[in-house]
């Protein structure tokens, strides 16, 4: 027997292009994503972009460009609400002509001054109502000064509107605390209630999950499908995310947009792994899920009641997870526009692919990010600079350091076959020998060949580099030690 086909499931991203998109836009996006493909249904992509006030230059290619990233593809649009203008503005005077919304005249001076004194009386700012019984014959008077009116909803004066929400479950919000809500501007273009409403609808949204800042507009919503005779879709409203001191995410917990966390060398799915649990979890302890994980098991019977808690550390240890298992090519593939944008202009492009290859094989288990990575191997492809200072130590003073690197540097050069294993076989016996523990010998070398401390294993990266290269860089170090005997 066939099983029945699901209704269809048909989910929408709707940001409005009022800034870049940050960790909760994406994650909201990404839920919707995750469900509609855990149903096999499909994830529409809408621009919601009526507030002309608001619009900020370059967010709509943010938002497409931090999808793409992140993989989050759609199957239709984008669409852009400013180009269903004619659709919204229709249905609104269908609306006006059976009596169910209203034009109000009221200048913004004329609100303004309401709310300030509303506000004065501790009272919540809330529209008079003023227009919503006005004669024909005031209407034509005000028409007649040339006023603009906007159109407003008439809310119920009484009763309750109730929905179910599919992680809170019922919602019952009072309709005398909700106003006679705007739904056409004076500038013609639809509110975000009206334009989001009829959307839904005609776009045929079956499910709408979304940030719980939004539960409030919920009646408002239910009250115009029910206006306009349409059946709502399902609602979900999601949980907020917070900082890990509960205040609202921000910079300062090193929350950013999502391009930056690209720029800041995040894996795609490591991003998505981490966005999918700040506020749905598959159980009480598995951290790591691929995207393939995430599809099957999102439910939103998972998804928590209460705030999500942002945390960095988490997100980096997670990357690095991602970072480490990925094969040695893949690692290469995701490093190298990191390398060509970060180390300095004097190494020379395009860089060597094989070359790149050998060095990110030490570099690997050591990045957090991929922008940690041209840091890091840095002095493989650059001259080192270091502080003369560096080189010495307690145990080691100049003239010691200088003698242990001249017969270091004349041992090396007699290797014949550069490679890691005989490049250690050569040094080892020298500690003893020099009388200096190994530490304190390859500790030295280490710096000189690398200018630091701490760096990926010595025997390999001089191997890596090559002998030439370790034998100058020994020797410039032989020449800063000379300045200080
Ligand atoms: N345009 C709204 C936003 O920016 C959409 C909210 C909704 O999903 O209804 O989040």
């Amino acid at each position: 027997m066939q099983s029945e086909p699901e209704v269809t499931v048909r989910l929408r991203f709707a940001p409005s292009p009022t800034g870049y998109p940050h960790l909760g836009n994406i994650r909201t996006a990404l839920f919707n994503w995750l469900f509609a493909r855990h149903h096999n249904g499909k994830f529409i992509l809408r621009i919601e972009d009526t507030d002309v006030t608001r619009r900020v230059e370059g967010a709509v290619e943010t938002i497409l460009d931090s999808l793409r990233w992140l993989g989050l593809n759609w199957d239709e649009g984008p669409y852009f609400q400013s180009q269903r203008l004619p659709i919204y503005r229709e249905i609104v005077h269908k609306l006006l002509d059976e009596g169910q919304v209203y034009l109000c005249y009221c200048s913004p001076q004329r609100l303004e001054k309401m709310r300030q004194e509303q506000i004065k009386r501790k009272q919540p700012p809330k529209y008079d109502r003023r227009c919503r019984d006005l004669t024909q014959r005031e209407r034509t008077q005000l028409e007649a000064m040339g006023v603009t009116p906007v159109i407003r909803f008439k809310t119920p004066l009484a009763g309750e509107t109730t929905f179910l929400d599919l992680i809170h479950g019922l919602v019952t919000f009072k309709n005398d605390t909700l106003d006679d809500f705007i739904l056409l501007k004076s500038d013609g273009y639809p509110t975000y209630h009206l334009a989001n409403v009829i959307d839904d609808h005609l776009m045929a949204i079956s499910h709408v999950l979304r940030a719980d800042e939004w539960l409030s507009s919920t009646p408002r919503h239910v009250l115009l499908y029910q206006a306009l005779n349409w059946q709502a879709p399902q609602f979900a409203h999601l949980p907020m995310i917070l900082g890990p001191d509960r205040a609202k995410l921000s910079k300062r917990h090193g929350a950013t947009t999502i391009t930056e966390y690209q720029k800041q060398g995040y894996l795609a799915d490591a991003m998505v792994n981490f966005l999918a649990l700040l506020g749905w979890s598959l159980d009480d302890h598995t951290e790591l899920l691929s995207r393939e994980d995430l599809i099957k098991h999102f439910s939103l019977e998972r998804v928590g009641k209460t705030a999500a808690i942002f945390n960095k550390d988490k997100l980096e240890w997670m990357n690095g997870v991602y970072l480490r298992a990925l094969s040695l090519g893949e690692f290469v593939q995701q490093a190298m526009p990191f390398l060509d944008r970060d180390l300095p202009e004097t190494v020379k492009r395009p860089l060597d692919n094989d070359y790149v290859s050998q060095v990110l094989s030490l570099i690997q288990e050591r990045a957090k990010t991929l922008a940690d990575v041209p840091q890091l191997a840095s002095f493989f492809f650059d001259d080192v600079q270091y502080d003369a200072g560096l080189l010495l130590s307690k145990k080691r003073d100049a003239k010691s350091a200088a003698k242990a690197m001249t017969i270091a540097s004349q041992k090396l050069e007699e290797i014949t076959t550069w490679d890691a294993t005989t490049i250690e076989d050569v040094l080892r016996p020298l500690a003893t020998k020099l009388n200096l523990s190994t530490g304190e010998l390859f500790g030295l070398l280490r710096i000189a060949i690398t200018g630091r401390t701490a760096a990926p294993p010595l025997f390999q990266t001089m191997a890596i580099l090559g002998k030439g290269k370790c034998l100058e860089r020994i020797n410039k170090a032989l020449q800063l030690l000379s300045g200080l005997c």
